[in-house]
């Protein structure tokens, strides 16, 4: 763990005053946490793995001795007043369900508010990843004076939030924002959400590792990636080869860039 900013105990005690929150990120891979004052003041990070493959309830234990972690961290001092989680997928935020998790196959309808309120005093709310980090940017990024955007995160995949009037515009199910799951065409490849030609399947790190390989299975060399495996084939590697002048690379950046 380690404390932020690290100036003199005086200047830590002034922007330490004042209710706390924690705001998490529960990825595939990580959880990662923060204690933030009001002003925004990141005052504890913590970062862990998440285990994804050990099940729920080891999730659930994981977030908890998380939340607990930093709660009792001394610069909260018992102050944290809510705790906000974001998680990928289709979220009832109402309910405090996770509906549909693309990182957690096994959490479908499962109301992970709930389980968490069980152990945890403060309020917890949970959103969907992009919508949270959407407003983040509303609150304290580039768009703080902004009160309609949307905010496009991209990266394996592409995720989105749509803030309209200041506040999230969620849609019938939460997911009114979800831009990466627009359909660019009809008879596109087929999206993980089950649907065909959506953005992210052009636009993202996966669409770009897919197109290198349909490229090479259709018979098309290039020597950057002759002799790769299919995972060595991503965002950084096909980016290099592109700087080095590789066509094939040049085309998908390109097929990406237009979608
Ligand atoms: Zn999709």
């Amino acid at each position: 763990m380690c404390f932020r900013p690290s100036g003199g105990r005086l200047r830590l005690e002034r922007i330490a005053m004042g209710p706390m929150v924690i705001g998490m990120d529960i990825g595939g891979t990580f959880i990662k946490a923060a204690l933030v004052n009001r002003r925004g003041h990141i005052l504890a990070r913590l970062k862990r793995p998440t285990e994804a493959s050990l099940g729920r309830i080891q999730i659930i234990d994981h977030i908890f001795s998380t939340v607990r972690s930093l709660e009792t961290n001394p610069l909260s001092r018992g102050r944290v007043s809510a705790v906000g989680i974001g998680v990928a997928g289709i979220i009832d935020f109402r309910q405090g369900v996770v509906s549909v998790s693309p990182n957690f196959p096994g959490w479908k309808n499962f109301p992970i508010q709930k389980m968490l309120s069980q152990r945890i005093g403060p309020p917890i709310f949970i959103e969907n990843d992009a919508n949270a980090a959407a407003l983040g940017e509303k609150w304290m990024g580039a768009a703080k004076d902004a009160q309609d955007f949307c905010f496009i995160t991209l990266g394996t995949g592409v995720g989105g939030g749509l803030v309209l009037g200041g506040e999230i515009w969620h849609g019938a199910d939460g997911m009114a924002g979800e831009v990466g799951h627009m359909t660019i065409d009809p008879n596109g490849p087929r999206c993980g959400c089950g649907n065909r030609g959506c953005l992210e399947v052009y636009a993202s790190a996966n669409a770009l590792q897919r197109m290198v390989l349909e490229a090479r299975a259709a018979g098309r060399t290039s020597r950057f990636f002759r002799n790769l495996k299919p995972s060595e084939i991503n965002g950084e590697s096909i980016h290099r080869a592109a700087q080095k002048g590789d066509q094939i690379s040049r085309e998908v950046i390109a097929r990406v860039g237009s979608a």
